[in-house]
């Protein structure tokens, strides 16, 4: 039977000149753990797979080659066509495997996907990112040795490595990202690395009929919800917004039996008369959510420890999934199996939905510097759900889907005054009206968690104008004790974190004591 959840979600890796010994992993993510051990006249690989019950089909092995993939592929088919009369591969990491044979390292701009990879063979180690780097990946390389991790704490006990041609990571002295759609080749006896760019976001624009384009992103979301939703039934998180309607009713149309769609809303806001309306036009098995505000903010360093991210911005619309995904059903106390999750996340980039305003060379503007620096904020890290067993992907940021949005003309993004106008356009038929025209409003705004978070700094005595500078020592605070020095989000108090940077302030900011 077809599984629900990749073979991996995570993994750990070294490769080793010297031997070594086995690996202590730490992650955010949850899964069970399976060891992988080889040696070859040349070197020894250690691997510690993430892993839902067939971890076999993460690792693969052929003569001196191995690959370890965490994640999936979603053009399985056009792959296979790439390899004529061959025996079928058994798995996304066979089917890498054999196509490295015939491509090398090059082979990952072949792939569209949603993953983090190793490849070693007698003298290297290939790490590789999807287009999207849409499942981290840590590294830290030191002459005869490359350790890697799909989560930068796994590598916390790392020995020192060398600069790598990669972000390093804050606190972690020679911890550094492999960039989004890259492929960094290291030679393990030196250390030294050779920058392979997989895929990079398209700079020309195309020009398109309305209808064409319509129809071309229609065709093309419709690909990309079918080659994620798997064997059981799929399930949504859904505000009512465009973009997660657009996947509902996408994912239900191609479905037997009613999907399964969630809304989470705190005390203070959600969207669940948005949502209802779409839950009842798609007729999915819909339930709703409601964490208290309290909570919410109490979850913020789960957020953290598992986004490793930095940025208040990204952390604050991560927060009410994290709460989200904490609180469905899945592996865990209940035993039941994870789910796999569809989200509408990231339609806002490619398209310009986040900038409410019709001016095109704006708009082409904001496209252009969000498409070049959403890498590193880990928006899309599968270990948000993985933390409570489970595994999302993005339709919108399926390698077709994000090419065409990104390249279709600012015109037909924005267009007889709507936002985001061909993603509209191409649902003409599929969603009710009142969907199709319902202006945009971020998780963070339908959840009321930046105002929330507002809220607990000016209690905590930040002035007003330093909220965003407050936001972003509190999730920097939090980030260090998570990610840098290992605490788990259980144990880190936001409120007293709050007080810390509120007492921080320079003298005169602070308001008087009462
Ligand atoms: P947004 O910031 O509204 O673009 O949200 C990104 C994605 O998160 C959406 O496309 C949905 O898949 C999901 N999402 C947003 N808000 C909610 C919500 N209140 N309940 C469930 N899922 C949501
Ligand atoms: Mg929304």
């Amino acid at each position: 039977m077809e599984a629900t959840l990749p073979a991996a979600t995570g993994f750990q890796a070294e490769v080793r000149l010297d031997g070594g010994g086995p690996l202590a992993p730490d992650f955010a993510s949850r899964g069970s753990l399976a060891r992988w051990h080889e040696r070859t006249a040349d070197r020894v690989l250690h691997a510690v797979l993430l892993h839902s019950g067939a971890p076999d089909r993460a690792c693969a092995h052929h003569q001196d080659r191995t690959l370890v993939f965490a994640g999936e592929l979603y053009n399985q088919g056009e792959l296979l066509g790439l390899l004529p009369g061959r025996a079928l591969p058994d798995g996304d990491a066979a089917l890498i495997l054999a196509l490295f044979d015939v491509y090398g390292a090059p082979v990952f701009r072949l792939l569209n996907g949603r993953f983090a990879a190793l490849f070693t063979d007698s003298r290297r180690a290939v790490l590789a990112t999807d287009h999207a780097g849409s499942v981290p990946l840590y590294v830290s390389v030191a002459p005869g040795r490359v350790l890697a991790a799909t989560e930068a704490k796994a590598l916390r006990a790392a020995p020192r490595g060398r600069p790598a041609p990669a972000r390093p990571v804050r606190g972690r002295l020679g911890i550094h990202q492999v960039p989004a759609g890259t492929a960094l080749d290291i030679e393990v006896a030196t250390g030294k690395c050779v920058t392979h760019r997989t895929w990079a976001p398209p700079s020309a624009r195309r020009i398109l009929p309305e209808d064409e384009a319509a129809d071309a992103v229609r065709r093309t979301l419709e690909r990309a919800v079918a080659a994620r939703t798997g064997a059981g039934t799929p399930l949504v998180v859904l505000s009512g917004g465009i973009d997660s309607s657009s996947v509902a009713a996408l994912a239900a149309r191609r479905s037997p039996g009613p999907i399964d769609t969630v809304s989470m809303g705190t005390d203070e806001a959600d969207e669940f008369p948005q949502a209802r309306v779409v839950a009842r036009h798609i007729g999915s098995a819909h339930q709703e959510i409601t964490v208290p505000t309290p909570e919410l903010l109490r979850q913020l360093p789960y957020a953290v420890w598992a986004a490793e991210c930095l940025d208040p911005d990204v952390v604050e619309y991560l927060l009410p999934l994290t709460a989200l995904y904490l609180r469905l059903g899945g592996t865990g106390a209940d035993g039941a199996a994870g789910r796999r999750v569809l989200t509408g996340y990231g339609a806002d980039i490619p398209l310009g939905g986040m900038h409410r305003e019709g001016r095109l060379p704006h708009l082409e503007e904001a496209v252009c510097r969000d498409m070049n620096t959403f890498d590193g904020l880990n928006e899309m890290t599968p270990t948000l759900s993985a933390v409570a067993g489970h595994w999302s992907t993005h339709p919108y940021w399926d390698r077709d889907v994000l090419d065409l949005l990104v390249s279709v003309e600012a015109g037909l993004k924005h267009r007889h005054g709507r936002d985001k106008w061909v993603l509209r356009a191409a649902m003409r038929g599929v969603l009710p009206h009142e969907v199709l025209v319902r202006p945009k409003l971020g998780v963070h705004e339908g959840s009321g968690t930046t105002s929330s978070f507002t809220r607990l700094l000016q209690d905590a005595g930040v002035p007003q104008d330093r909220v965003r500078q407050a936001k972003r020592l509190v999730v920097r605070e939090i980030f260090d004790q998570v990610v840098v020095g290992g605490r788990h989000p259980d144990e880190v108090a936001v409120d007293a974190i709050a007080r810390l940077v509120a007492d921080r302030e320079p003298r005169g900011a602070r308001p008087a004591p009462r």
